[in-house]
């Protein structure tokens, strides 16, 4: 397999897969958080280094019939520009002549943006002529686009099959790539993995493979309580999946067998309504009273999180410990990212994966001092779960 690192772009039109789905101000048409365009940056840079040409593409939004000035990547070159130090030339298009005509005049040290690639429903069908029009734009392809590697469209798994020999991983990519393997195939220990969040049907997939290779396995947010229910607590009005009562209790069990620490929260914040302005009050997490409902780890739960925490190697962190948008319920979630960041600059490795720790992280301002803060939310979890993505067999294949 090809890398990014011994590859010779020398002359070379490098057509790269980006996540340019920035969000963007309806009204002023400005990027309102551009983390994904900086994310890029490295990789295009480097080709440019090495003597190569770029083309970038993207999508952006949910256009839903063909073009739409809002959704148009025209809206970004200004900034991505900047942000890359080359003024990038615009396709006007993502097929067709006149984009073909500017992509094949790309000099060394040139970059230009194609068009919106879902303007064309063959995109997400993943239709191979359309994958075959945009290969036309490289002699490369790169694919650096992570956050979208869990779906088969035309722009990320089918053109690679145009380069047989030719594709290659982005930086960006091989560093999220690197990080879960790290996590997940790591012989150092203990291993601890922190699984919180709202529901246990959407993290089953994921619970059940740490199982086999983690030490310990805390369990926070709002799928604490089912498993609280299921071994007979009392959780009130919390959040509880009844149909997954049977689901936790198989998974209390398993933990057991196969000797991982599994820790369910001792005790919990709960409120009278789910409100930064509702009562509180501290409770056994197996005692609350009907009508309450936990919305966040309590002090004890925090200092036996911490501890386990802190006393790890290797730290996976999927989902907050508890409704941390709200001011009064965030402390689990920061104590959490807290003991992350301690252990980290002890040496630990420390990974951040999954939509809202991901949120949780930036707005504590950790992020910079965890080792890992991963960009694909959907993506990284179907990594997690043992899945292959498509767009990363595409270039491994
Ligand atoms: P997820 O996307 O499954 O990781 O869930 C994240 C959401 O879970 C966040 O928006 C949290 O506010 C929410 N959450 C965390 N703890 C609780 C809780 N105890 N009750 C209700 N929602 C919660």
């Amino acid at each position: 397999m090809q890398n990014i690192h011994t590859y010779n772009f020398q002359d070379k039109r490098a057509l790269i897969r980006v996540d340019f789905n920035v969000p963007i101000n309806k009204e002023t048409l400005e990027i309102t958080d551009d983390t994904r365009i900086r994310a890029a940056a490295p990789t295009i840079k480097m080709i440019l280094e090495k003597g190569g040409s770029v083309v970038l593409m993207s999508h952006m939004g949910r256009p839903k019939n063909g073009p739409e000035d809002r959704f148009s990547l025209k809206n970004i070159i200004t900034h991505l520009s900047k942000v890359i130090g080359v003024d990038v030339k615009f396709g006007g298009d993502c097929i067709g002549k006149d984009a073909l005509a500017m992509s094949e005049n790309l000099q060394p040290g040139e970059v230009m943006l194609l068009e919106n690639l879902r303007f064309y429903k063959q995109e997400t069908a993943g239709t191979e002529e359309f994958a075959k029009q945009l290969a036309k734009h490289g002699d490369v392809y790169v694919n650096d686009a992570f956050g979208t590697a869990h779906r088969a469209h035309a722009s990320t798994t089918v053109v690679a099959k145009f380069f047989p020999n030719d594709k290659l991983f982005g930086l960006l990519i091989e560093g999220e790539i690197k990080s879960v393997d790290k996590v997940l195939n790591s012989t150092e220990k203990p291993l601890t993995a922190i699984v919180g969040g709202a529901k246990v049907s959407s993290k089953i997939t994921i619970i059940e493979r740490l199982l086999s290779t983690v030490d310990n396995l805390i369990v926070g947010g709002g799928m604490a309580y089912t498993f609280v229910k299921a071994q007979g607590g009392k959780v009130g009005n919390s959040l509880v999946e009844d149909d997954f009562l049977d689901v936790a209790t198989k998974i209390l069990r398993e933990a057991k067998e196969k000797g991982v620490n599994l820790y369910i929260p001792v005790d919990s914040v709960i409120a009278d309504a789910f409100s930064n302005e509702a009562n509180i009050e501290e409770v056994s997490i197996s005692e609350i009273p009907d009508g309450w409902m936990g919305l966040d780890a309590g002090t004890q739960t925090k200092k036996d999180c911490s501890e386990i925490i802190r006393n790890s190697k290797v730290i996976l962190w999927n989902g907050p410990m508890g409704v941390f948008e709200m001011e009064n319920f965030q402390s689990g979630t920061k104590t959490v990212a807290e003991a992350i960041v301690e252990a980290t600059s002890n040496g630990a490795f420390s990974l951040i994966g999954g939509g809202d720790s991901v949120a949780a992280i930036n707005k504590f301002n950790l992020a910079d001092k965890v080792s890992y803060v991963s960009t694909g939310g959907g993506a990284m979890l179907e990594y997690l779960e043992g899945k292959e993505l498509p767009g990363i067999a595409a270039i491994k294949g």
